[in-house]
């Protein structure tokens, strides 16, 4: 292709821009993005940059300052594409035409919100630098912290209010947190992750009211609770940004929906939080949101796109991590049945657990035991069996009561 144009400047846009040129790409190269900002990390926007003193910088993304200089691109910053016409090549960013030979989606994905929220203050969702800058400020003001939802991120704003020493309380409406991310054994075993650290956490519980005028001052629940609240902070998941795409030829469908290799139709490629795709390794549609899925998925989208008769499958094992009370969970895989423990123990600070699916090993689920988990993934990767994973569990446990 003449001119490759990609929508959505965060983790996955950059890695497409970088692997680009790193394919040898030297035809033109154009950024479109919404936020004003070069591409930054998220995650550390939910852990270091909230809790920790003095403030830490924006969390940077190293290549975002070489997409001008070194990389040669085009940046299109601060204005959302609107529109897009696939049969035409032409992608519409308001009144402004941008025809393009080869296409990458990278729009990532929105944070859920509450219904009433939107014109009270002190209600947060948490997904851009913006939202960042303003929790943490409350934060700072010892705010009373209500989140909603203990899925990551609200699990870590929750974590972060009690590292600043101030009460906490989070309203789960699933019976434990992450029950859908790792099951509910395990989701027991995080939930006492947070009873440790004194959060206040109500699970099967949801929200009926946020009340205040003009900013919160508190929640009604469903049980008919009140919690008192100067801050809250919603973490019940985010919807892929694909309202621009309505009425394109594309298929959408919570995501835009990609074959093994990552095409979406003629000339067009995604990835990041925005993709559905179909996954070889567990032959099941899937749409991570996950750091580590973004960074790989752009860099085999791209690749595709700009050769497609060489094209192949995206293989990827799901892999994200989380970070609560400055203990590290890891996950790989899918979490599929009810897992087993092979070191440690649940509801202590350290375990891995397996989860098996038929005569495979199909997911780890670790606390505090980083060596584990890319062994795990690996084997996960390779269709490795259950008993495999086994004989790496003894094998490992061998060498450390050694
Ligand atoms: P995004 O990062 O969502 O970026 C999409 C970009 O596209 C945005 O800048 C958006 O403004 C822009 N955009 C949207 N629509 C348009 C449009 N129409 N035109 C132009 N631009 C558009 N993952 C982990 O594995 N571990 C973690 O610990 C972890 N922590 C996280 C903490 C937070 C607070 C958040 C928000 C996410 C975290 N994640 C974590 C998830 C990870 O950050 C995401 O999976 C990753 O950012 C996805 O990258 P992306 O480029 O696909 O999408």
């Amino acid at each position: 292709p003449g001119h490759v144009v990609v929508v959505g400047a965060s983790l996955a846009g950059l890695r497409a821009c970088e692997s680009a040129r790193r394919e040898g790409f030297t035809g033109k190269l154009t950024l479109v993005g919404a936020e004003e900002h070069l591409p930054y990390d998220r995650p550390p926007l939910s852990k270091a940059f909230l809790q920790d003193d003095p403030m830490p910088e924006v969390p940077r993304l190293p290549a975002a300052s070489t997409l001008a200089d070194a990389l040669e691109v085009d940046l299109r910053l601060g204005r959302p594409a609107t529109g897009l016409d696939v049969e035409g090549h032409r992608l519409l960013i308001g009144e402004t035409e941008v025809s393009y030979d080869a296409l990458l989606l990278a729009t990532g994905a929105s944070p859920r919100r509450l219904p009433g929220s939107e014109h009270l203050a002190g209600v947060h969702t948490l997904r851009t630098l913006e939202d960042a800058c303003a929790v943490r400020a409350a934060l700072k003001r010892g705010a009373k912290t209500v989140v909603v939802g203990a899925g990551f991120i609200g699990s870590e704003v929750a974590s972060a209010a009690r590292k600043r020493g101030l009460p906490v309380t989070i309203v789960e409406a699933q019976p434990t947190p992450l029950v859908r991310a790792v099951g509910y054994r395990a989701g027991e075993a995080l939930a006492s992750l947070h009873h440790r650290n004194d959060t206040d956490l109500r699970c099967d519980v949801g929200v009926e009211a946020l009340q205040g005028s003009g900013s919160i001052e508190s929640v009604r629940l469903t049980d008919g609770t009140e919690l008192a609240a100067d801050l809250v902070v919603v973490g019940i998941g985010a919807a892929p940004a694909t309202g621009w795409l309505e009425g394109s030829s594309l298929t959408l469908d919570d995501g835009v929906v990609c074959d093994e290799q990552l095409r979406a139709g003629p000339e067009v490629y995604a990835a990041g939080d925005v993709a559905r795709w179909l996954s070889p390794d567990f032959d099941v549609v899937l749409r991570l949101e996950h750091w580590t899925n973004a960074a790989e998925q752009a860099a085999r989208a791209i690749r595709n796109l700009l050769d497609p008769g060489t094209a192949t499958a995206y293989h990827h094992v799901p892999y994200f991590w989380s970070d609560w009370y400055g203990s590290r969970i890891q996950f790989a895989g899918l979490p599929l049945g009810e897992p087993v423990v092979v070191a440690g123990w649940w509801d202590t600070d350290a375990f891995t657990a397996l989860y098996r699916h038929g005569d495979r090993l199909i997911g780890v689920l670790t606390l505090n035991r980083r060596a584990d988990i890319m062994k795990y993934r690996g084997l996960i990767a390779r269709q490795a069996s259950w008993q495999d994973g086994l004989n790496l569990a003894a094998s490992r446990n061998a060498v450390l009561t050694r």
